[in-house]
């Protein structure tokens, strides 16, 4: 399957990974005891996210024997199912577009951002590496990176926030490229498919989104494609354009097969393994068996955070939380944090996560995250007293933390609702529902009705439906109704940045992110304190390195993405915030360990 020509076949017999084993490694095949080695290697990752792949390909060009390990019968993990966007402020590729941008404009904006909680060795670390994490994408991978010229930083009131360049895209990648192993590439998320189906590259799903002129063609040609694609149709329903996470995983998966990394699919850390003060290795549970696995020379954990984890949501989050609540896929339980912590790792941030409002549609695995829609105009998010307690166009970390803040004050807000009426339905999706014009009411499924969604004939109806005040609501409209004749919000100042305006309707005037609520029917749909991930987890110092109780570096030990502690501290500087860091910390945890076995070699052997 490796000239990665080959395509997927009708049943998608999955290609048997466990049989990939890299050349130098001498393998012993007895899995039925955790007292042999069941294989040595250089380095072993933990985990099959995008920070994962990325150090296994970088790892592997500096000549290391590499094992890639994953719990799930899929790989990819949260990252497959993203945006795939990472936030790399100085890349090379600014300038194209006419953006300025320096280190040092960057650091002031992270140490803003970060409020003294990341050590500005690490900042740094993330700033200097992150360029060069870029380039060895584009030139050594299959994944391509562009900016995106017009995604904003989000919090533009920030000294050294730049209105858009320092997010950046992945390029859509064709599927056949990927042979049978696009059969375990976990699937890309309905939220992000064009009516649950047809994949869309951002900028198409801004322009869908937005209703520039030409959307309908757009969406016709999307559909066109995807029914064209006679051969490929027979096969699957998944799109063979992949976008997103998806690309991103896709892409690092196809350069994992091109350099034979081999990757162990439902094979799960247990634990670490320590000779000599030094991470030695892993045990791990393989297909119902217990294996030990030596690395000779580190241990990369990429296992994700925990927030499929109820007991450790319940002592690290603020309440309340439920697992059921995140957008992410029902894999990471904080496996990794775990073992690390078993070794007297450092913990940090475990109170925080990537907050993001999610919506919970019946038979869906996983809640929608909901980005982009709440920005658009002719909608408000309210508490139990019907009043807004937040921007409803902010970055979605600050609108959950909004929601947790106004619960404290004594008013039930997780969960809290967004409201908007006949107009904003017609016109703009909105979680699972298509836009009205698209897919009217009448084709909702109405299981969906009192689950989520709410629709009255007056506002008054629809607050006694959802159990909110009436009156506050009935106030809250008329409001949002006069701000968007004047086109301000005198409140939280909706559509006065550049944030805000990425998700929005131009054609709306004066201010394309406010629009009245005045035609019925009314909608609610009910939003939960949800996540995309966990950001709390293992501290790291500026070399990726787990650092111990007592400060020190934990040899042979590196963490990276969400197991570790995020070098965004509580906040979410911009779109790719996660993604980034999590592959320029691999990139730095592969160079790392290629560091220290050359000037290991170069040192003289002492007696
Ligand atoms: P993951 O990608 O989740 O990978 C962890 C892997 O480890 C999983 O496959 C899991 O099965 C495996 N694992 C868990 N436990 C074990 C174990 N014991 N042994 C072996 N393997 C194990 N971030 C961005 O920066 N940009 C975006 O555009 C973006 N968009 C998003 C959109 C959505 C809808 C969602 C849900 C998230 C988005 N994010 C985005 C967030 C981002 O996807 C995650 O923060 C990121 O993928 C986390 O990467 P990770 O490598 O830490 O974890």
């Amino acid at each position: 399957m490796d000239d990665g020509r080959q395509e997927p076949g009708k049943d998608f017999q999955p290609q048997d990974n466990s049989q990939q084993e890299p050349r130098s490694v001498d393998m012993n095949k007895n899995k039925d005891t955790n007292h042999v080695e069941d294989g040595i290697f250089d380095v072993i990752v933990v985990g099959s996210g995008a920070g994962a792949m990325l150090s296994a390909c970088r790892a592997a060009d500096h000549g290391l024997s590499v094992l890639m390990i994953e719990k799930s019968d899929r790989y990819g993990g949260t990252s497959a199912i993203s945006g795939g966007a990472i936030w790399i402020p100085n890349n090379d590729q600014m300038a194209r577009f006419g953006i300025q941008d320096s280190p040092e404009e960057a650091l002031t904006y992270l140490k803003s951002c970060t409020k003294g909680l990341v050590s500005e060795d690490r900042l740094r670390a993330y700033l200097d590496n992150a360029p060069a994490l870029v380039r060895y994408l584009n030139e050594k991978t299959h994944a391509r990176y562009e900016p995106n010229p017009y995604y904003a930083d989000y919090y533009q009131a920030l000294p050294g926030a730049k209105s858009g360049g320092r997010t950046m895209d992945v390029e859509q990648f064709d599927a056949a490229r990927l042979g049978w192993d696009f059969s375990r590439l976990r699937e890309q998320s309905p939220a992000t498919l064009m009516l649950g189906r047809y994949a869309m590259t951002t900028a198409e799903a801004v322009r869908l989104m937005g209703r520039a002129p030409g959307w309908k063609w757009l969406a016709a040609k999307i559909i066109l494609k995807y029914w064209s694609d006679i051969h490929w149709r027979l096969k699957t329903r998944r799109d063979r354009k992949l976008t997103f996470g998806n690309a991103l995983i896709a892409a690092l998966r196809r350069s994992m097969l091109d350099r034979d990394i081999p990757l162990w699919l439902n094979t799960g850390l247990q634990s670490l393994v320590v000779e000599d003060d030094r991470v030695v290795g892993i045990k791990a549970r393989r297909e119902g068996h217990d294996v030990l696995l030596r690395a000779r020379h580190g241990v990369i954990l990429a296992a994700g955070g925990f927030e499929r984890n109820q007991i450790m949501r319940e002592k690290y989050l603020p309440g309340p939380t439920r697992t059921e609540w995140t957008a992410a896929p029902p894999v990471n339980t904080g496996d990794a944090i775990n073992a690390g912590m078993a070794l007297g790792a450092r913990t940090d941030l475990m109170e925080h996560a990537w907050f993001c409002p999610t919506v919970g549609v019946p038979g869906e695995e996983k809640q929608r995250g909901i980005f982009a829609e709440r920005s658009m105009p002719g909608c408000i998010a309210v508490n139990a007293s019907g009043r807004r307690f937040v921007n409803e166009s902010a970055p979605y970390l600050d609108f959950v933390y909004a929601m947790y803040a106004s619960q404290q004050q004594g008013v039930q807000s997780v969960p809290c609702y967004l409201v908007f009426d006949a107009a904003f339905r017609r016109k703009y999706p909105m979680g699972p529902l298509m836009p009205g014009s698209v897919m009217p009411d009448r084709k909702l499924p109405q299981a969906w009705f009192g689950q989520f969604l709410w629709r009255a004939d007056t506002i008054d109806e629809l607050a006694t439906m959802i159990n909110v005040d009436a009156e506050g609501l009935a106030a809250s409209v008329a409001k949002m109704n006069s701000y968007a004749r004047t086109g301000v919000d005198e409140e939280f100042a909706r559509g006065a940045n550049d944030f805000d305006r990425f998700y929005s309707d131009p054609s709306v005037k004066p201010n394309p992110n406010l629009g009245p609520l005045s035609e019925a029917p009314f909608y609610a749909v009910r939003l939960d304190a949800g996540d995309i991930g966990t950001k709390g987890g293992l501290l790291t110092d500026e070399r990726a390195r787990v650092v111990s109780e007592e400060g020190e570096s934990i040899a042979g030990l590196y963490c990276i993405g969400n197991s570790s502690a995020s070098v965004m501290g509580a906040s979410y500087p911009g779109a790719g915030s996660t993604l980034g860091p999590a592959m320029t910390f691999g990139f730095i945890a592969a160079n790392d360990i290629a560091a220290s076995l050359a000037s290991a070699h170069r040192e003289p052997a002492h007696a």
